[in-house]
């Protein structure tokens, strides 16, 4: 039996539906497989602004670094327009991830079978896509130094340690051994010395997960592949700005922004979170597409408790309830037949028991 403890942080819009429907699949997880789940729900964003006047108050920033895994369902609320710095719900996500330390963001891309039509790809390109996109999240030309603009001239720098590039590498590693063991690193090595010593360090760790096989890539044929030949790709390996590019351009083939899950580790404490955001345009109305929560749900299991399997059996439930032709409404279409959130959800949980 292992202890699965989760802090909460359900936010703002939709967050609360998503966190909701995700937690009844954990549920069912815990009771299947004889586990401990304890939930502890901690206030953020704009309803926390509300209640506290930050969007991050310090019992739940006090919560989530003792971990061992944070979920969030969104933060952002039209209420907040006027706010500014700090007070704005966005800064608390921020703050969240950058006092959690996850220097690596993974991005799973996968066109589940029922849902192949929805693709910004034609059918036949976007069949099998399944891979997960590892983004070095911390370091990069997104936080190098020096950096400015004085109006007629403008600097960023773009600087990565050996240490830096190693860690990210083996957490790619260790993914594409529990996966199909293809690790595609991403770079541009014919003209970044960046990209030089990012390759060297990536090659030579290859020796140490014989079950891998490694190819590198460079980033302009990466971005070209990803909407030729998607299903070639297992786990890509990239640094901070390539990979915030490429994980957006991979997930515009799974058909809805409902569906897209991510897990930043890395730290101590894992952070778990839906890619969408609060969806005010939707929220309160009981619609919200749970999968991308429900697979957060999974990556969590997977990398802050180390329970494979049970991340194996929310995934295959979610697959089976799609083939078994359940839709939310955002998959459904405007003619289509849709079941609410909470039916989703009962149905991957009933799955799964
Ligand atoms: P959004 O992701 O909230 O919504 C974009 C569109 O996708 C909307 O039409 C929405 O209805 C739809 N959508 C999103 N998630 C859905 C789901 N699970 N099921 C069905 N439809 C879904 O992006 P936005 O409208 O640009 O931003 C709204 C608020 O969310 C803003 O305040 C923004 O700052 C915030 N935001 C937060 C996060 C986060 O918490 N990680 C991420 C992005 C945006």
């Amino acid at each position: 039996m292992s202890e699965v403890r989760v802090v909460s942080l359900p936010g703002d819009g939709i967050g609360p539906e998503v966190t909701e429907a995700m937690t009844h699949v954990l549920e069912a997880v815990a009771s299947k497989y004889g586990h401990r789940l304890t939930v502890a729900e901690y206030a953020v964003g704009y309803h926390a602004f509300e209640e506290c006047g930050t969007p991050l108050p310090d019992e739940t920033l006090a919560a989530a670094v003792k971990g061992p895994a944070v979920f969030l369902g969104a933060v952002g609320d039209p209420r907040a327009d006027g706010l500014t710095g700090d007070k704005r719900p966005e800064a608390a996500l921020l703050r969240l991830r950058s006092e959690l330390q996850c220097f690596a963001n993974l991005r799973p891309a996968k066109v589940d079978q029922p849902l192949v039509t929805m693709s910004a790809l034609k059918p036949e390109i976007a069949s099998g896509c399944d891979m997960v996109i590892v983004r070095e999240l911390t370091g990069g030309l997104y936080y190098g130094m020096p950096r400015g603009n004085d109006g007629t001239r403008a600097v960023n720098t773009l600087v990565y340690t050996a240490s830096e590039v190693e860690r990210v590498a083996r957490v790619a590693f260790e993914l594409a051994g529990r996966r199909r063991g293809h690790l595609t690193s991403v770079d541009k090595a014919n003209v970044l010395e960046v990209s030089q010593l990012w390759r060297s360090i990536v090659s030579d760790l290859a020796s140490e997960y014989p079950e891998v096989t490694l190819e590198h890539m460079l980033v302009d044929r990466a971005a070209m592949e990803l909407v030729t030949y998607p299903a070639r790709f297992d786990v890509i390996l990239t640094e901070n700005m390539f990979g915030d590019i490429l994980s957006d351009e991979a997930s515009a083939m799974c058909g809805s922004l409902g569906l897209l899950s991510s897990a930043s580790v890395g730290g101590d404490v894992g952070l778990y979170e839906p890619v969408h955001g609060s969806a005010p345009d939707i929220a309160g109305r009981g619609i919200a597409n749970p999968i991308g929560a429900i697979r957060s749900g999974a990556m969590m299991l997977s990398h802050s408790f180390g329970l494979q399997e049970e991340a194996d059996a929310v995934e295959g439930a979610v697959t089976r309830v799609l083939a078994d032709g359940l839709r939310t409404a955002d998959l459904a279409g405007p003619n289509g037949k849709a079941v609410s959130t909470r039916e989703f959800a009962n149905a991957v949980a009933e799955a799964i028991a």
